[in-house]
């Protein structure tokens, strides 16, 4: 089994989620008391969060690249961003390591284009639906087109991010706000929905809605499973 390096802290609340969800899948896989070889290295999320909203992409990459070097030299195998919005600095990061990072965009990709899906709705940060690290990526290498909410509410989404799902705080209200976007975004097409933030899994699920839901939180850490036991 090789040893997943998780950069975790952005937040810590869904990097919980991924740490729980990797030890139980590699038991289901293996039995009696295995658990998961994990490195992890979590950051205060209150640094990157001021970079983020100074638009100071390179002060978030120095932290970053100096973390995943900590979980190389811990003895990671490959690593794991626990966030969508950071793997914007993806290809700085990778100049400094020599082991792989299990992109968030392509595990999810490969998962919509498995089921067959065309048109996708996004959610997630503001960053993650307005720049073309995520969008791009999408569209570019897998061919799926990608719809975001309109203006007003991408500030809704984003803010219900960082003011309330990342201080753990689950409010009804944003739910049927949350809701109500998914179900403008069918009306506009959209034949599933990418929870592409991490921590959008703690207020929505498959449950409350009949579309389809791809939550990169699950779908990552699922990667990282499968990718840890693979030869
Ligand atoms: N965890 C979130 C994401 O998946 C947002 C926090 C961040 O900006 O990294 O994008």
């Amino acid at each position: 089994m090789k040893t997943i390096g998780l950069l975790g802290g952005m937040s810590w609340e869904s990097t919980v989620e991924y740490y729980r969800a990797i030890n139980k899948g590699i038991n289901v896989a293996l039995g009696g008391l295995h658990s998961a070889k994990i490195a992890m290295l979590s950051v205060d999320f209150d640094h990157i969060e001021k970079l983020q909203h100074k638009k100071d992409w390179k002060g978030t990459a120095q932290i970053l690249a100096d973390a995943a070097k900590s979980i190389q030299v811990a003895g990671a195998d490959f690593i794991v961003i626990c966030t969508n919005t950071m793997h914007k600095v993806v290809p700085e990061i990778e100049t400094e390591i020599d082991i792989p990072i299990l992109h968030i965009v392509d595990a999810t990709a490969e998962e919509l284009v498995k089921n067959e899906i065309k048109t996708v709705g996004l959610l997630g940060t503001a960053f993650t639906m307005e720049q073309d690290f995520y969008k791009g990526r999408l569209n570019e290498k897998y061919g799926l087109n990608v719809l975001v909410p309109c203006e007003k509410d991408r500030r809704l989404v984003h803010q219900v991010i960082y003011e309330e799902l990342c201080l753990g705080i689950i409010n009804q209200e944003s739910k049927s706000e949350y809701l109500r976007i998914i179900d403008a975004l069918i009306k506009q097409g959209a034949e599933a929905i990418i929870l592409g933030c991490t921590e959008i899994g703690m207020l929505l699920n498959q449950r409350d809605t009949s579309v389809r839901l791809f939550d990169t939180a699950k779908i990552h850490a699922a990667k990282a499973i499968h990718f840890a036991l693979q030869d």
